[in-house]
């Protein structure tokens, strides 16, 4: 039942925007998994915040939620009763770990191996051509998708049925960015999206190309390179001299590297530097994705000194109250360079 509660909550906060929210209930580590025309990612949207562009405007209304266990399976449609969705969460200590996400698909889940069934609760049985594949592979349906008939039309099946229980059983072991994305001083809309870049789910020009979408592709920045992840946080010119900026207020001697060993490595530690370095370099991810939304969207510019100095705002606001031992050189001349008070 917790995990009902959970889910629902999520869809609340995700309809409100309430991104706060949305990370408490999700875990850093998400596995997210999607089957659907890839113009449909409206849940990746909603989570990246480029749901302020009317394209992605798409509120989530369940109309159906079964749980098995910690699985619970949600499904419903738009408003205009175009668009159907079923959503497979995976709920661990309140917490949520996975989702599976299908559009305009009919679904069903079968159940694999020994493994004795759980109940669904409120399992109702209608046999489709899915359902019967299923069972001549001597797997039992434990749950179909209904609302691809509530939208009226007929909606391509999923072809390997038999192996999305399997798929939703899967364990997936911690990723090692984990820490330096969501660590305990972390600002939730900057993790969201230093997240999504780490996953390469930001709906980035080059991206948007891929799904169809008419753009030109190049960069908002620079206007010569195709916009993708890489050239956005590393590559273009914009984002290398905020990153120069920021490097010279911590001193630090390194040039920037977009793989993410380097802050894995580097930022274990407790010490003031790598306190510093973690949400100013996720507020870099963020402002540089903002600015480059402000551009496209609202045709408003902000230069690199303006980025600059809301970073620094951003990290000071983080460290208020902290116990800061300035007596150590290194972390004088940060307080110093970084405004800390
Ligand atoms: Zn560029």
């Amino acid at each position: 039942m917790q995990e009902k509660v959970v889910v629902l909550a999520l869809y609340e906060a995700l309809n409100a925007r309430d991104v706060d929210t949305v990370h408490k209930i999700l875990a850093g580590d998400l596995e997210w998994w999607f089957h659907g025309p890839p113009t449909h990612q409206f849940l990746m949207s909603l989570l990246t915040g480029a749901s302020s562009d009317d394209y992605f405007r798409f509120e989530f209304d369940p109309l159906s939620v079964t749980t098995f266990g910690s699985i619970v399976i949600v499904e419903g449609c738009d408003n205009s009763r175009s668009t159907s969705w079923v959503h497979a969460w995976t709920v661990v200590d309140g917490i949520i770990t996975q989702v599976r996400e299908y559009l305009n698909t009919s679904l069903t889940v079968a159940r694999l191996g020994n493994s004795t069934p759980s109940t669904p609760s409120d399992y109702n049985p209608s046999p489709s051509s899915s359902a019967a594949e299923v069972t001549t592979l001597h797997c039992p349906s434990v749950w179909e998708s209904s609302s691809s008939n509530r939208v009226g039309k007929s909606v391509p099946g999923v072809s390997k049925t038999k192996k999305i229980w399997e798929e939703i059983r899967e364990k997936h072991n911690k990723v090692l960015w984990h820490k330096v994305v969501w660590f305990p001083l972390h600002i939730p809309k900057a993790s969201v999206i230093t997240w999504m870049a780490i996953l390469d789910r930001l709906p980035t020009r080059a991206k948007l190309s891929q799904m169809g979408i008419p753009t030109d592709g190049l960069c908002i920045f620079c206007n010569e390179e195709i916009e993708t992840r890489d050239h956005l946080f590393a590559d273009c010119n914009f984002a290398k001299t905020l990153w120069k900026s920021i490097l010279q207020l911590t001193q630090l001697q390194m040039s920037w590297e977009v793989r993410l060993d380097w802050p894995c490595r580097e930022w274990k530690a407790k010490s003031l530097i790598s306190t510093v370095m973690k949400p100013a370099w996720n507020t870099y991810i963020y402002l540089i994705w903002k600015e480059r939304n402000r551009r496209i969207f609202q045709n408003r510019t902000r230069d690199v000194d303006q980025l600059l100095k809301n970073i620094k705002k951003f990290v000071r606001i983080q460290l208020i109250g902290r116990n800061i031992n300035r007596l150590d050189d290194v972390n004088a001349s940060l307080c110093n360079y970084w405004g800390i008070d």
